[in-house]
């Protein structure tokens, strides 16, 4: 996959809110959770994760088009704590 189909197929998603986390609706229906969770490194500095309930390992495009999701709806509250936030994922 380039990075362009990539690109497509993560603005394709249809991501959703949920108490656990956040639904994802792929282009072809299926729909996958995505969840969030807080960590702490061995020094004590938070950091941040994320799962996928789909089978494809690493990042897949349904956390990609979750940090999209989350980044605009950072931006478009100017909310820019949020936004360093979702700079500390590691995906
Ligand atoms: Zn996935």
């Amino acid at each position: 996959m380039t990075d362009q189909q990539r690109q497509q197929k993560t603005e394709a998603c249809e991501v959703e809110e949920t108490r656990a986390g956040h639904r994802v609706t792929s282009p072809s229906g299926n729909t996958y959770e995505v969840r969030s969770h807080t960590k702490l490194d061995e020094l004590g500095s938070m950091y941040f994760t994320r799962s996928c309930s789909c089978p494809a390992r690493g990042t897949c495009v349904h956390m990609a088009a979750v940090d999209l999701y989350q980044r605009q709806q950072a931006a478009a509250a100017g909310d820019y704590d949020g936004l360093n936030v979702l700079d500390r994922f590691e995906i």
